[in-house]
Parts: C-alpha cells; structure tokens; sequence
C-alpha cells in the first residue's frame, strides 16, 4: 500500500530540494553550487517524469495525436456516474464517439450505464479505486490496473487498450504493469479543469488551446464519487461540439486518432 505518503506531492519534491539546496548553498564555492544545480535538476526531473504530459519515464505515454489530420478526441475520466448517461445524450445527438476512461469500482457500482457507455464508445482503464500512485509499491499499481481491467471485461464487455493514471501520476512498476496488460498510457494535450471551472470557462479553454491531434480531457465522474454533479462539463460538451465542428474538426476515439486504421 501506499501508507502516509500519499499526502506529498511534487510541492513536497520542491521542499526538500530547496532544503537540499540550501544546506549545499553552505559548502564552499564551486562544489557547493554544482551539487545544488544537479540536485535540482534531479528534483525537476522527477517531477517532470511524475506529472509532465510528455513523460516516458515511468511508462509508455502519448499525449497528442498526429497534427497532420483535422481530427481530435475527448475524453472522459473517473465515470461512469449517475450523470453519464446526460452526457451520452450530448454526444448521441451530434453523432460524436468518445474515449472514456474508467474506473473499476465505479463499473461495478453502476453496470447497467459501464454497458451502455461501452455499446457506443472506446473505454480506458483509469485504475480500480483512483488512488494517487506516487511512493506506491509496483504491487500496488499492478493490483489497481489488474483488477480494473477484469472488472471492465467483464461487466462491461469491453477489453481496454489504453490506461490513463489517476491524477497523471506516473510511478515505477507502472511500466511492468502496463506492459503485463498491454495498455498504451494517455495524457492529454488539453485538460478543460471541469472539476472546477464553470460551462462558459471550460468551454474557453478548450476553444483557446485546441489544436490538430489534440486529447482533450474532460470528466464524467470525481473519483468513487456517488452522483458528483458534473453539469458544468455536459454543458461544456454541448457547446464545444457545434463550435469544434465549425472549425472543422472531426470527433474520433483515441486509439482511432493515433493509428487511424482502427
Ligand atoms: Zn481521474
């Protein structure tokens, strides 16, 4: 398990490399300020191989697909929930298919909508329990990404591809995990931070940072929980749609945009 250090975060990171630095700061000359450069440049590094988008470092990872076609895909984490199928709604009516990436005790609790989700879009293993795997054991996110790739197979009757991390945390053993279970990791190149901004903002954000094979990510849920209120998101989605259309988009799944042939 991951015990108490579930709580540091990269800021934790930043504090003991400052701590780090401070004390190397002390050491005479040119010594002193080398180890505290490289010691901060480790520091960075770290949090980059953690949380940057673009990182490889723990796992295979894309965040964008190829800027070549007029295409894009959203995406929606932590469902399904008892909103999902508003949401569904949005997107049958604009004839738009999506990426949803899941959660196992979520698909357990609420089958019936995991099976309706599937039916008509691409589902991503997004863990079972939505923990932040920074200093957990491989065991741990092997156990996480296992079991939340059974329970979609067999509730939901789809067999995952992709996994995207919970919170973008990425962690040694994830790579092993992945492998073991043949997911492509995925970012994103847009991220709508529709937990907490309204439908007008989320909607600007998107339109602002949109680009050719971009991964836009959105949420249908909040972690495990029950009945979250993801209004602002739908109607987020009912606006983006029209106005990425206008703009000449085309709404693909993930595994669609980055190998085409699917
Ligand atoms: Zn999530």
């Amino acid at each position: 398990m991951c015990g108490s250090a579930l709580s540091l975060s990269k800021f934790a990171l930043r504090i003991t490399e400052n701590a780090a630095c401070d004390t190397m700061r002390s050491m005479p000359g040119v010594i002193g300020g080398t180890a505290c450069l490289a010691c901060c440049g480790a520091g960075a590094l770290m949090a980059w191989g953690v949380r940057g988008r673009s990182s490889t470092l723990f796992a295979p990872s894309i965040y964008q697909g190829p800027a070549s076609r007029r295409a894009i895909a959203l995406t929606f984490d932590d469902g399904p929930s008892e909103s999902t199928p508003l949401l569904l709604d949005v997107l049958a009516a604009s004839r738009v298919t999506a990426t949803f990436f899941q959660c196992g005790m979520n698909v357990a609790r609420l089958p019936e909508i995991a099976r309706q989700v599937a039916s008509a879009h691409e589902i991503g293993n997004h863990s079972h329990t939505h923990p932040r795997f920074w200093f957990c054991q491989p065991a741990f996110i092997r156990e996480e990404l296992t079991r939340a790739q059974a329970t979609i197979e067999n509730i939901a009757g789809a067999s995952p591809s992709l996994f995207r991390a919970p919170f973008g945390v990425r962690w040694p053993g994830m790579r092993e995990a992945q492998k073991r279970l043949r997911l492509m990791g995925v970012m994103w190149t847009v991220i709508g931070r529709d937990w907490k901004l309204n439908a007008p903002a989320i909607t600007r954000r998107v339109l602002n940072t949109v680009r050719n094979g971009a991964i836009i990510c959105l949420h249908d849920g909040r972690g495990l929980e029950c009945g979250p209120d993801v209004s602002a998101t739908i109607e987020a989605v009912r606006r983006l749609i029209p106005a990425l259309k206008d703009e000449g988009y085309r709404f693909e799944t993930v595994s669609q945009l980055i190998c085409p042939t699917n």
